[in-house]
């Protein structure tokens, strides 16, 4: 489904430039910010829509504890009245760290001779997505360094690779991915092996400072990198995700930037990024940032909340690089996706199988601070009274947009999100997770079903769960 936007006369032109410094500077810079301006804006987002630049502007510079309070009150109440409380479970799977470019904040940058290299084979890859199945998970994320091996024919080759594992009852139902932009070609390639989204991340939307951490590769090209997603666009791939790497220059520009970005996917394509990402910059073997841009945890926490009422129908993406105590606070902002039981060494997955193995920074990209188990992260969402998920029925059913589908369509969520979410922790749940620990986990399925509400979809539900109980996999609406 896509969706006419409004267009907040923007005239941007497909495939072309869109970040102007300047703008995002003077909007910044002229934010009229009053406790009455600022109860505006949230309550325009409170109201389902997207902000603009000078209303997200007015965002970034509330900055008094009251103020941060009601935006971060208010990103919880979008998140639980307009998305509920599923959150969506993936891992991330590295299948090589082959690169020639030199990003100076990234372990795998071409002239760190420290970096052990590696690229898995097939029968590597395998023995890793077996292992990530054996754990429960049914969502991958594969990432790539920027290398010649890593050709859309590559890539589309270990796509297609990891749906063919099965184990036990689990398969991978959707891989989505983080590599280098392609050509419009090299991303129809891609898109023929299935991929649900397709990230890359501009890391940092200041042309001057990308240059200064893009030292050389075909990453140094600040304009090329700006128009990948287009190219997808042009490919037919829409599903697409777009992110910043905060602590690269000032996080106020960056969300004003992702913002921006949002904006031109709409008005040149009609249809806006799938999921948005803000990963901090984490330690990295050879890594050398200064810290004049760090980013501290009371701004990030507020950051997500920002961006959840800026573009309140995209999907954030959340991952392990935050320890688990930030993660817990800025779920309850509106993160939809979190990754969980995340290894980053190439092939760990299945080389330990037992639990927190030390980070060896040689092997790895970055530090992660979150390095427990999918079953200690699902536990401590059921606690929290999530209602974690692994569905992926949208995708399968060539329901594109889901995001926004959830976001705009009355019903929608409780229709068809909800129910599978239920119906896919009900799969982990007897498939993976033993049986005291499931106790409190059902619990949580039981009021979810109740709070539907609708009779008839109730005791479908139920009886679907039933049936899974018997035996039945991979039931959805
Ligand atoms: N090589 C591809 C690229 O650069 O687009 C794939 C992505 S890279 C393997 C995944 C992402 O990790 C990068 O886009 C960047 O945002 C992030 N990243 C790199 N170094 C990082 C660090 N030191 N801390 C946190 N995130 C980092
Ligand atoms: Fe290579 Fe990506 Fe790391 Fe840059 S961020 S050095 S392109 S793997």
């Amino acid at each position: 489904m896509k969706f006419i936007p409004e267009k907040y006369n923007i005239k941007d032109e497909p495939m072309k430039g869109f970040i102007d410094p300047n703008e995002i500077w003077e909007h910044i810079n002229n934010a009229k910010v009053s406790m009455e301006r600022l109860q505006e804006v949230i309550q325009k987002s409170l109201d389902k829509n997207r902000l603009n630049l000078e209303e997200v502007a007015v965002l970034v510079n509330a900055d008094t504890p009251e103020m941060v309070e009601m935006i971060k009150k208010a990103a919880t109440k979008l998140k639980e009245t307009v998305y509920g409380n599923r959150i969506v479970l993936f891992a991330p799977l590295y299948v090589g760290n082959l690169c020639h470019n030199n990003c100076k904040y990234c372990g795998f940058q071409a002239s760190n001779l420290e970096a052990v290299r590696k690229t898995l084979t097939i029968e590597e890859l395998e023995n890793d997505v077996t292992s990530l199945l054996d754990n429960g998970h049914k969502r991958l994320i594969l990432v790539y360094g920027e290398h010649k091996t890593y050709s859309p024919e590559f890539i589309a080759d270990t796509v297609r690779a990891v749906y063919k594992v099965k184990s036990g009852n689990g398969n991978i139902r959707r891989v989505n991915i983080n590599a280098a932009p392609l050509d419009i070609e090299g991303f129809k390639t891609v898109a023929d092996s299935g991929i649900g989204t397709y990230q890359v991340f501009q890391e940092t939307y200041h042309p001057d400072a990308y240059k200064k951490y893009h030292i050389s590769g075909k990453k140094a090209n600040y304009e090329n990198r700006l128009i990948a997603l287009d190219k997808a666009q042009e490919a037919g791939l829409d599903d697409v995700g777009i992110g910043a790497l905060f602590g690269l220059y000032d996080w106020r520009y960056e969300v004003l930037a992702l913002v921006r970005h949002t904006n031109h996917l709409e008005a040149c394509y009609n249809i806006g990024p799938h999921t948005i990402s803000f990963p901090r910059l984490q330690d990295a073997s050879q890594y050398d940032i200064s810290d004049e841009y760090k980013v501290s945890d009371e701004d990030f926490t507020k950051l997500v909340a920002i961006l959840r009422l800026a573009v309140p129908y995209t999907g954030l993406i959340l991952t392990a690089r935050e320890t688990k105590e930030i993660r817990r606070e800025v779920l309850q902002y509106g993160c939809s996706q979190v990754d969980a039981g995340t290894k980053i060494e190439l092939g760990a997955y299945s080389e330990d199988e037992e639990g927190e193995a030390k980070q060896d920074l040689t092997k790895e990209q970055f530090l992660i601070n979150d390095n427990r188990s999918l079953g200690e992260v699902i536990d401590e969402l059921i606690e929290d009274e999530y209602l974690p998920s692994f569905c992926t029925a949208c995708y399968r059913l060539g329901r594109t947009g889901e995001h926004f589908m959830e976001f705009s369509v009355p019903g929608f969520i409780k229709r068809y999100c909800t129910p599978n979410a239920i119906l896919t922790l009900s799969e982990y749940l007897i498939d993976y997770s033993d049986k005291e620990k499931a106790v409190k986990a059902w619990k949580v399925i039981d009021k979810n079903i109740e709070d539907l509400k609708e009779k008839k979809l109730i005791i479908e539900v139920r009886n679907r769960i039933e049936r899974i109980k018997k035996g039945e996999r991979d039931l959805y609406f």
